[in-house]
């Protein structure tokens, strides 16, 4: 049995150091990296979101309706609740993470408040596509790039082509506070409102201690011994249960708690954010080499760039031919502690824990992209050898 658990998502490695080092202002540290004025630190990725919604609210006050792809985390479902506002999903397009244009075309009218195109796994979405469609009709493009800080397009980071951007510094998803956002902007004055209305929140000095204790703790128990522990045995008891839900960790309590970050986790997330452009650079060339490995295998699609996008690679996500095939690669490997997973569970109308949110329509390329997609991690600790196992699996599932 192997003793170690490779995490599902190439998280940078944090360090003790990050911990010690003098304080540095997250902020900054994060707008010379992304290459803009300023960039706002929030609580969370979803907290950056709602912020935006709330901004939007404010200066479009009949709009009450958020349109969000069919596939995408369910966390984001819930901020749109949470906030009051109504919620609209979009299929995605065959074949891509972009929405269906059609299908959001459809979907727009004039209570549409934002549209939020999502980065997801590191790939970049086409943001100008969907600009394009709602061009002077005062519906604002909030793109979620949670899952991928340090993406570009066209040479400029993503976040910038809508009207804000934001990224989520949670456990797992590149730099990490444990919990915590960014967002940027092209315009000052949308980041400069969202920062008033954060300026209103409560300072919850008790809950950002337990934040600091939990970064401590990520900070000790995210490499591969503890992992194995920490992550493994949570994961094989839902598996075990058939939880699946649970065993991604996408179940989310409906409060979503909006504070402010401390300055001593900022300063965390500052120091380890120097280490961030080599990872990242490191992390590419490895995906490259091994994308083509998968793709070499029949049956298999595997997701990457197209020309002018540089995105990031957390995870390889890999598309098989059919459900029973990708689920029999996942009945080897899922508990294997080689860092093979799914990105989402389900497409959103098929949660049953949304099923008062998120209305029901058909979205069947969510769907198929839910029942024939896994993840690979991309995590620095996946030797050659455990991927070529992992490659293996699919060869012969
Ligand atoms: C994780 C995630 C979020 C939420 O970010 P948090 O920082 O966890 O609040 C939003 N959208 C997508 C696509 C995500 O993967």
């Amino acid at each position: 049995m192997r003793l170690t658990e490779i995490p599902p998502t190439a998280g940078l490695p944090p360090r003790l150091a990050d911990l010690l080092a003098p304080r540095r202002d997250l902020a900054s540290a994060m707008s010379a990296q992304l290459g803009t004025p300023t960039a706002l630190v929030t609580c969370s990725g979803t907290a950056a979101l709602m912020l935006a919604l709330r901004v939007a609210r404010q200066r479009q006050p009949r709009r009450d309706t958020v349109v969000v792809p069919a596939f995408t985390c369910p966390l984001v479902a819930v901020a749109v609740h949470a906030l009051g506002l109504r919620l609209r999903i979009v299929d995605l397009a065959h074949g891509s993470f972009d929405l269906d244009p059609d299908a959001l075309r459809a979907q727009l009218d004039d209570r549409v408040l934002a549209v939020v195109p999502t980065h997801l796994g590191g790939r970049v979405t086409d943001v100008d596509a969907v600009n394009r469609m709602v061009a002077d009709s005062g519906i604002v493009v909030i793109e979620d790039a949670a899952q991928s800080l340090g993406a570009t397009s066209g040479g400029r980071s993503i976040g910038l082509a809508g009207d804000v951007g934001f990224f989520s510094l949670a456990a797992g998803k590149g730099l990490s506070t444990w919990e915590g956002g960014v967002a940027i902007a092209r315009d000052p004055a949308w980041l400069e409102a969202m920062q008033a209305l954060q300026n209103s929140l409560p300072a919850l000095a008790a809950f950002e201690r337990r934040r600091c204790i939990e970064l401590v703790g990520y900070t000790l128990f995210y490499r591969p011994l503890p992992m194995r522990w920490a992550y493994g045995t949570p994961l094989r008891r839902a598996l075990k249960r058939g939880d699946l839900v649970g065993a991604i960790g996408d179940r989310f309590p409906p409060d979503v708690p909006l504070h402010r970050m401390g300055d001593w986790r900022q300063g965390v997330g500052a120091t380890a954010s120097r280490r961030l452009p080599e990872f990242l650079d490191e992390r590419r060339a490895c995906a490259l080499a091994r994308i083509e490995r998968l793709r070499a295998i029949p049956g298999v699609e595997a997701y990457s760039d197209r020309p002018g996008e540089r995105g990031v690679w957390p995870v390889l996500l890999v598309r098989m031919d059919s459900e029973r095939q990708r689920d029999a690669v996942l009945d080897r490997l899922w508990t294997s502690g080689l860092g093979v997973s799914r990105m989402f569970i389900h497409a959103l109308p098929d949660y049953s824990e949304l099923r008062d949110i998120v209305p029901r329509q058909h979205c069947p390329n969510a769907v198929d992209l839910a029942a024939r997609s896994l993840t690979i991690s991309n995590s620095p600790w996946l030797g050659n050898g455990d991927f070529e196992v992992i490659c293996r699996v699919i060869e012969t599932s």
